[in-house]
């Protein structure tokens, strides 16, 4: 096959293990910077040029796109999807998936188990939207956060109506949720592929923090799901329309609940924690799936 993987940077853990590993099955693979290219989107043969050139032969398409480049770069592998070139993931179900609000609501709609999640616009009813969720202490998210920046635990009813107003003020996007305190500052990362678990790790949070993102100091370890847990993974992908995806889990005392479902997992903490090559294993899926070119859209939705 003729692989494109849509990244910013060759030097990045997961982009540079996936040429690795689709290079050693004998695919070529290239590496496409998506602001570099550009498209006369007008045209009824699609074409995406690139530094001068046209692309052309892709069979498929690995989308790596960062939080930062969302709009531009679902907009290219839009294109490739025109072009007929196979989505490892689909743009529309990238965008659903970077939208915590749109994300939330359609996992609801599958019935998929999620903390207690309310949002609102206007600071008219702050004590209300807490109340909705359970009452304090509630978890404060910024909707544009990543990395655990913008999580914000408010352990008092006073505590939350603060910071819930003061983001407010600035016209900050957020969500109030309830707080699981069972989880004890870890959460379970899914790696799925398909419609299987294919590896799953438990972050757990330093001492005195409650985010157990790595980014903030959290550690990884080989964990066991079981068969709920696992469900409820392939269930959110589903639910996203994603074919690779990393879904985030608390363990509550009433089961497994979603908190995001990720449309770009990064393969470096599971890889390295599992000690499997989880970068083989989405060039193997790809293999079956773009005989089968089975996609939703083509650049339709
Ligand atoms: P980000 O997108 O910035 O990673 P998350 O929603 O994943 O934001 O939250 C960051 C971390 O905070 C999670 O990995 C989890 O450990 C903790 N956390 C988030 N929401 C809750 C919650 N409702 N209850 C308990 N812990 C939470
Ligand atoms: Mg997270």
């Amino acid at each position: 096959m003729k692989i494109a993987i849509l990244s910013r940077n060759r030097n990045l853990y997961s982009t540079r293990r996936l040429i690795e590993e689709g290079i050693n099955r004998g695919h070529e693979v290239r590496v496409i910077d998506c602001l570099h290219c550009y498209m006369n989107i007008t045209s009824a043969s699609p074409r995406i040029h690139y530094h001068g050139e046209t692309l052309e032969g892709f069979d498929v398409v690995i989308p790596r796109i960062g939080a930062s480049v969302t709009f531009y770069g679902t907009a290219v592998l839009r294109q490739f999807e025109m072009m007929g070139v196979f989505p490892v993931n689909e743009s529309v179900a990238i965008t659903r998936a970077r939208d915590k609000l749109r994300s939330l609501q359609l996992l609801a709609r599958k019935g998929v188990g999620m903390p207690v999640t309310g949002f609102a616009n206007k600071p008219d009813n702050v004590p209300e939207l807490i109340k909705m969720v359970g009452g304090s202490p509630v978890v404060i998210k910024l909707l544009q956060g990543t990395q655990g920046i913008g999580v914000v635990l408010a352990e008092t009813r006073k505590a939350a109506e603060s910071v819930i107003e003061a983001f407010m003020g600035l016209k900050a996007d957020i969500l109030v949720q309830e707080y699981i305190k069972e989880a004890g500052g870890s959460d379970i990362r899914c790696f799925v592929i398909g419609d299987k678990v294919i590896a799953a790790m438990k972050r757990q949070a330093p001492e005195g923090e409650f985010r157990s993102n790595l980014h903030r100091g959290g550690t990884a370890s080989l964990v066991r799901i079981t068969p709920e847990e696992r469900r409820t993974a392939v269930t959110a992908a589903k639910a996203m329309g994603l074919n690779v995806a990393g879904v985030d889990l608390l363990r509550s005392s009433r089961g497994p609940l979603v908190m995001e479902v990720n449309s770009s997992p990064g393969l470096e903490g599971i890889e390295r924690a599992t000690g499997k090559n989880v970068a083989g294993m989405i060039i193997n899926w790809t293999e079956k799936n773009q005989k089968l070119g089975k996609t939703r859209t083509r650049g339709r939705g």
